[in-house]
Formats: C-alpha cells, sequence, structure tokens
C-alpha cells in the first residue's frame, strides 16, 4: 500500500496528470499477488481468472474499462487503452485482450495469476456454494492478518491542474459465474471522476453496486446536496447497505479532502492518503 502510495505521489510531484498517478498507484497492487487484482485475482466457478478494471478523467469526463479480460497482466492499462485508442467505453472478454494485444501490453497466460491461497478460496466457496466477496469472508486467508484487509484495489487523485481522476482494478467475487461482470468496469458504479465533484473507487457487493450506481450516486450528493466526500460517500454506502450490499468508498474531492466510507466495522478498507511532500499515511480499518 506504502510503495503504491508513494508510486502515484511520485507523478503527482513531478506535475504529472492524476491518471497518470492513478494507473502507476494501482499498478503496483495489480503485481501484487495479496490483493485482488491482477496477479492476486480470485477465481471463478469454472476455475478461470476474469478481470475488470476502469479508468476516469475528471476534466474530459472521457473514461475506459475492461471486463473478463483473462490475459491482460495490468488491466487498468488495458482500460486506458480502451480510453485512449478506441471509441467505446467498455470493452469485453476477447475483445479486450485482443485490443491489449495489438497495442503491445504485457500479456499473460491464466497460469500467471495462479495463487494457491485464491484457489483455496475457491475449493472452500465451492464446498459451501458461496459466493464471496473478497474483502468480507476472506478472513486472514494469507495469515498476515486477523482481519479481511485485502480486495479489489482502487485509487483516486487530484493533480496540480486541478484534474481528478479514479480507477479501480479487480478479479470480482471468488466462485463468480464465469463471464459475470461487476461494478467496477462499470462507469458510475465502481468508479467515477468529475472535476466539478470528486473521483471515486468502490470496493463490495458489485451486482448491488451496480443497480444503486452508487459511484455516480456519491458524486452527485457532493455535487448538488453539498455534502462532504465522507458525508457523500456514507450516504451512498448506506444505501448499499439497504439493498444488502456491503463494501466500501475510497474518494478525494476537487479541493483535495480525502472521504471514505465502508458499510461495517473492519470491512476490508485498507486504505491510505498520500500528499505531496508529505510522508504516505497508511491507514487499517478502524470501527465506526
Ligand atoms: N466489487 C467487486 C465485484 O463485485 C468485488 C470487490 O470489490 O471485492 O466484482
Amino acid at each position: 500500500m506504502e510503495e503504491s502510495l508513494k508510486a502515484g505521489q511520485k507523478i503527482l510531484a513531478g506535475g504529472g496528470s492524476a491518471i497518470d498517478a492513478v494507473i502507476a498507484a494501482i499498478k503496483i497492487m495489480e503485481d501484487s499477488p495479496i490483493f485482488n487484482a491482477g496477479k492476486g485475482a480470485v477465481f471463478t466457478a469454472d476455475g478461470f481468472n476474469e478481470l475488470d478494471a476502469s479508468i476516469m478523467d475528471g476534466a474530459t469526463k472521457r473514461a475506459g474499462a475492461v471486463a473478463m479480460s483473462r490475459a491482460i497482466k495490468n488491466p487498468i492499462e488495458g482500460a486506458r487503452l480502451v480510453m485512449d485508442k478506441t471509441k467505446h467505453t467498455l470493452i469485453a472478454g476477447e475483445g479486450a485482450d485482443k485490443l491489449a494485444r495489438e497495442n503491445g501490453l504485457e500479456m499473460v497466460d491464466q497460469k500467471y495469476y495462479f495463487t494457491q491461497h485464491r484457489w483455496e478460496q475457491l475449493e472452500e466457496a465451492k464446498k459451501k456454494e458461496e459466493l464471496l466477496l473478497d474483502s468480507d469472508k476472506q478472513r486472514a486467508h494469507l495469515g498476515l492478518y486477523t482481519e479481511p484487509y485485502l480486495g479489489t484495489v482502487g485509487a483516486a487523485a487530484l493533480d496540480s491542474k486541478g484534474n481528478l481522476a479514479a480507477g479501480t482494478s479487480t478479479g470480482g467475487m471468488t466462485n463468480k459465474m464465469t463471464g459475470r461482470i461487476g461494478d467496477s468496469p462499470i462507469i458510475g458504479a465502481g468508479n467515477y471522476a468529475d472535476n466539478d465533484s470528486l473521483a471515486l473507487s468502490c470496493t463490495g457487493t458489485g451486482d448491488i453496486f451496480i443497480r444503486v450506481a452508487t459511484g455516480h450516486e456519491a458524486s452527485a450528493l457532493y455535487k448538488y446536496k453539498k455534502l462532504s466526500a465522507t458525508k457523500a460517500a456514507e450516504e451512498a454506502i448506506k444505501q448499499v447497505a439497504a439493498l444488502g450490499g456491503t463494501g466500501g468508498i475510497v474518494s478525494v474531492d476537487k479541493n483535495g479532502n480525502p472521504g471514505y466510507a465502508w458499510t461495517k466495522d473492519k470491512l476490508g478498507m485498507f486504505h491510505g492518503e498520500a500528499r505531496v511532500g508529505q510522508e504516505p499515511k497508511v491507514f487499517f480499518p478502524v470501527a465506526k
């Protein structure tokens, strides 16, 4: 987490864009086997790894996303390609992998994503016939922590030009149906950025985050109801909880104020903040 914050911070300190900072921060977490994104992605019911990711630029409202990728090493880079190189916003499956391959992104085979602990999670989920939300149920699966801190990854940034950007990347939910797409690559659900309000990334029960349009909801609450970044995140998350979902939001508003909210005490909201010229701060979830 600290490494990821520093990667984003370095780009912002050099006058780089919020988009580049978000991508740099997310790539570090995608390359780590411990988060549910990139290398550490969870398995589908049929034993595949299918990855979803998105990126949004708050200045132009341009966005890109990939879903169900089985071969892009860093799906967040695939999302950027969709934004920069196509007329589309979301490309799924084979098409996403083809686009990435043709544009020279680093490609991997399914074996790359294999991790023993994720495989064991799938076996356990199958036994119990459960759809597992990584942050909710997979307690201490690495033996590193005693609480479920690790899951989907996301980042939001504000750069020196006042531009906001947000990105989200995930392997989804353990034992999800092959072909299932969650909220993470859906702009307005698991990800959103608007220079007039905030940039945010969500984690949680994706199928419910889609129905709440959680990302846009938090942004709208900030913009039209004039709630603070944290209050807007809390209000949006309450709607997720009301429909039986769990999860959380990380955000930063146009003035650089961070916002966090999650549905439950000690849910997987391992998070941090980095400001240029200051040591990054990492927070473990605290009871709210
Ligand atoms: N939101 C993700 C999904 O539903 C899962 C997660 O955040 O852990 O695919």
